[in-house]
């Protein structure tokens, strides 16, 4: 009979961001073997495309943290693979025996502007969040092929969390950097304008915003300045929400008289207006919010968009093996991660809900293994599906498929271990990859703040 507890346990980690390396750095601390893919030659998810470029300390340190995990001797990082693309999960979960699969893919789904027909101008004159910060942190970078962007006068974006206002900053230096240059042949960078502000960086050169001749961006945001999620309220004390809420005002005060946005509160996005097949305005109604509701008034006015920047948030991509609740996955358990009818399938970080910060990803990521770690007993059943009636939907019909075949199968062995760790070290060796620092120094691209301060201090340092 085969003695499960000598042999060495296997996890799946799909997502080599901030939640998925934490996880696996978890499990692999115990002993497990991890296996980490990611659809990205580089680790590090939203670190490095969506994380603003200028919080140039913020990125390397929790990249040199990602690194520090991932070189882990029991974990092997597989780049270039996709989960949806390159294999199904459903495949994987067919094919190959594994103790936890963990879902760390963070939310890449940017959920579409609810105005209809306006998609039509997706990629020209509608920029979704996700593309955007894209195109900002690596569009001048040599070899870079992703979305073109040119960020017109008028632009619009629709948001309001912490995203929006760096989505907001962005249009307004990349607008005043090119009016400068165009118009008094000033140049700056924008580590110099981010810090300085573009309100400071004006009068120190004697020019006032209204010199530039620009109507600026507008960020229009549903309901008012003080109930943006811009701050966590410490607790439900309802003290500590009117602090949060303060807070909230005076921050996004404090960007406007600095980045010289124009604010819209209270409205929403309903319809717009073409002219020759290019986005001319925005038709957005007012709002009011009462107790917490949001309530459409009727009354509506025009805004003239040459672009529209949705910024209102993005949600795990819908695999068909995994139950949802709406846009997020359903999960359970104390930490919430264990997805909902499976046993050992857990989802940690944005992957779940679609929000959260770098502290709360990683932190989720702990606190999901630490969960499963303690409640493993000896022999873990692979990942199978419970069966439950009340989770009988069309997606876990078809999960239903995957747990029969799962459940007919025994816990990998040793060798079925070992065949999966050789089985991915071939997938390396197919795509180039010698060693973990080897394949990151080739893929990291050059950074801006390297070709514009050359052996010299860059104003964030
Ligand atoms: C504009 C912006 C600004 C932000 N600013 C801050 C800030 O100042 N401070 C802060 O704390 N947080 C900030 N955040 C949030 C923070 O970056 C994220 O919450 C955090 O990085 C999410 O980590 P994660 O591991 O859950 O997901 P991700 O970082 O999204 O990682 C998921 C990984 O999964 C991979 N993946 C996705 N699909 C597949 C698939 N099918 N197969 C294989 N791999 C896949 C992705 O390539 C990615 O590497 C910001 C986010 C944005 C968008």
């Amino acid at each position: 009979m085969e003695k499960h507890h000598e042999r060495e346990h296997l996890a799946l980690v799909i997502g080599a961001g901030v939640a998925g390396s934490e996880a696996a750095y978890q499990l692999a601390q115990h002993g497990i073997r991890v296996i980490v893919v990611d659809q990205n030659a580089l680790p590090y998810g939203k670190i490095e495309d969506g994380l603003p470029m200028w919080h140039i300390g913020l990125r390397n340190r929790v990249e040199d943290e990602i690194d520090k995990k991932l070189r882990h001797p029991k974990i092997k990082f597989l780049p270039l693979f996709k989960i949806g693309k390159d294999m199904s999960l459903r495949e994987i979960m067919e094919n190959y025996k594994f103790d936890a699969i963990i879902l760390a893919f963070g939310a890449w789904l940017d959920r579409p502007l609810p105005v209809p027909g306006i998609e039509k101008f997706k990629g020209t004159q509608l920029i979704y969040l996700n593309d955007l910060m894209k195109w900002f942190n690596h569009k001048h970078e040599p070899r870079y092929d992703g979305p073109q962007i040119e960020i017109p006068d008028n632009t619009v974006v629709i948001g309001g969390g912490l995203a929006s206002l760096d989505a907001i900053k962005i249009v307004m230096m990349e607008l005043v950097m090119k009016r400068l240059k165009e118009k008094y042949g000033v140049e700056t960078d924008i580590f110099t304008l981010e810090k300085k502000g573009i309100a400071k960086f004006l009068e120190e050169n004697n020019l006032r915003f209204e010199d530039l001749d620009l109507e600026g961006g507008s960020l229009v945001y549903r309901r008012s300045a003080r109930e943006m999620p811009l701050k966590v309220a410490h607790s439900d004390d309802p003290a500590d929400i009117e602090r949060a809420k303060d807070v909230a005002e005076k921050l996004l005060n404090t960007y406007k008289e600095k980045f010289k946005f124009n604010f819209i509160p209270n409205a929403v996005p309903v319809d717009f207006e073409e002219k020759n097949g290019r986005l001319k305005a925005l038709i957005l109604e007012k709002t009011v919010s009462e107790n917490g509701k949001l309530i459409y008034t009727g009354e509506r006015f025009k805004r003239p968009a040459n672009m529209v920047i949705s910024a209102i948030g993005a949600v795990p991509v819908k695999l068909p093996e995994i139950p949802y609740k709406g846009d997020a996955i359903d999960t359970e358990g104390p930490t919430g991660s264990k997805v909902k009818g499976y046993e050992n399938l857990f989802a940690v970080g944005n992957a779940v809900t679609g929000k959260g910060n770098i502290k709360m990803a990683k932190e989720h990521g702990r606190k999901a293994m630490e969960e499963w770690l303690v409640s493993k007993r000896e022999p873990v059943a692979g990942v199978t599906r419970q069966f439950d009636e009340r989770y009988l939907n069309d997606t876990d019909r078809r999960a239903e498929r995957i747990s029969d075949f799962i459940l007919s199968k025994p816990i990998p062995t040793q060798e079925e271990v070992d065949h999966v760790w050789e089985l991915v070290e071939k997938q390396r060796r197919s795509i180039g990859y010698t060693t973990y620092d080897e394949w990151i120094a080739r893929h990291k691209p050059v950074r801006l703040e390297e070709i514009l301060y050359k052996n010299k201090n860059h104003p964030k340092q």
